[in-house]
């Protein structure tokens, strides 16, 4: 890697190589198994992501994350990316927004018991008839007496297996705020939470995203996250951060599949010379590594821009770019890997098949390309070109 690095950043990146090596060796047995890794191999692997100081990378060290930059982030997801059917997920980013408007009760109760690995979070905001758009959520919140009573049904609720709280954004249907976003932390364990149905998904990763029923559950006015109204607030600090390290992810994935397809372009042999040898697969391969230099450096100097502190509204704009331009960026390679490795790349124990599959997520969620685009036109017309690169 030629990007200048501290060295400080430079060691943060050499930890997750040592990470990824290890993981790597174990795709093809979690693939053939739903996702599946036999319980001591994954606490194994959840254990080496701690020693490595790395697992919550994004959360403050003063409640016990790593404490990592936003670029240190960016690097160790650029290393989580080559790795597939999700092992990765063993670095987890808990919701790097939540200490600044959590409560001490919630702090002690969700957010540090979170970071210590000991509980694990998932998001409910999704709905059958709003995704893209989240304001069309019909998701309610009741307040009544101490409590709030919230009904609703969730679509793709990732990591709901594995999670034992959720985080569930409803419409306030009572006070001042009434028709306004809010933002509840829910106990899985809950009465009136149950799974309606957990269908199967293009990848095959051990976290699932079931569709969840919330009828009438009771919370105490406690579980609110900050204030009556906030809701859709929290939401895009989390979109911004997500569509980073989905870029950042994007760009490792980019960067295996590249080495991957093109070791095996200079081994393979076709009409008595090396397919490397052929200039249509030169030119894919050419074409894959000049986008994904691209992809990166925008990542990467988002990155830093962020951690040297920037505008909220050109950091939005800027996160959809890269989040944009990585996810397709990927999805053409991983089409190209396939391509190069001919009839091997269809077969499941192939990592460009795979990836071929897993990336195509990374157009639709945390917000579609389309939708990317359109937040990029909006700042466009609103604050002119210059200001926005
Ligand atoms: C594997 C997976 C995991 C997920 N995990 C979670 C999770 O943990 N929690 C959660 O809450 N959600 C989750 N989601 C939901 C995800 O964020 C949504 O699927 C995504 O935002 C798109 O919403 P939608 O599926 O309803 O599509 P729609 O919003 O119905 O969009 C359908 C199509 O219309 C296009 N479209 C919509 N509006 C416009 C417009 N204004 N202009 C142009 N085109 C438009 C879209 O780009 C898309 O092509 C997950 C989804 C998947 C697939």
């Amino acid at each position: 890697m030629n990007y200048p690095l501290t060295e400080e950043d430079r060691a943060v990146l050499d930890r997750g190589r040592l990470l990824v090596e290890e993981l790597i060796p174990y795709e093809v047995e979690a693939e053939m198994n739903e996702g599946e890794l036999p319980r001591e191999v994954r606490a194994r692997h959840r254990q080496r992501a701690h020693e490595l100081g790395l697992a919550a990378m994004n959360m403050p060290r003063s409640l016990g994350g790593a404490g990592l930059s936003t670029f240190q982030q960016v690097l160790v997801s650029e290393q989580i990316g080559k790795v597939t059917n999700a092992l990765g997920w063993v670095v987890d980013t808990p919701a790097g927004w939540l200490p600044k408007v959590a409560s001490e009760y919630q702090l002690a109760t969700w957010v540090v018991p979170t970071i210590r690995g000991e509980r694990v979070e998932c998001y409910a905001i999704t709905e059958e008839n709003a995704g893209s758009d989240v304001d069309a959520i019909e998701a309610t919140a009741r307040r009544d007496g101490g409590d709030y009573v919230l009904d609703g049904v969730k679509w793709h609720v990732t990591s709901a297996n594995l999670a034992d709280h959720a985080f569930f954004q409803a419409k306030l249907t009572t006070g001042s705020h009434a028709g306004s976003h809010a933002m509840f932390i829910v106990d899985l364990d809950a009465p009136g939470v149950r799974i309606i149905r957990t269908p199967a998904y293009t990848h095959t990763f051990a976290a699932h995203h079931p569709e969840l029923a919330f009828e009438g559950v009771r919370v105490p006015a406690a579980n609110l996250v900050g204030a009556e109204g906030d809701g859709m607030k929290f939401a895009y600090e989390w979109f911004r951060y997500e569509r980073l390290m989905i870029a950042a992810r994007c760009c490792g994935a980019a960067e295996r599949l590249i080495d991957e397809a093109s070791g095996f372009a200079a081994e393979r042999r076709a009409f008595g010379k090396p397919i490397s040898e052929y200039q249509a697969i030169q030119f894919m391969l050419a074409d894959s590594l000049t986008e994904l230099w691209a992809a990166r450096l925008m990542t990467y100097r988002l990155a830093q821009s962020m951690d040297s502190g920037m505008d909220v509204k050109v950091e939005h704009v800027q996160c959809s770019m890269a989040k944009l331009f990585a996810s397709e960026m990927a999805n053409r390679v991983a089409d190209r890997a396939v391509q190069i490795f001919g009839g091997r790349g269809y077969m499941r124990e192939n990592v460009a098949e795979r990836f071929y599959r897993e990336l195509r997520v990374d157009r639709i969620w945390e917000g579609t390309s389309e939708i990317q685009r359109s937040i990029i036109a909006r700042g466009l017309f609103k604050k002119g070109a210059g200001a926005l690169l």
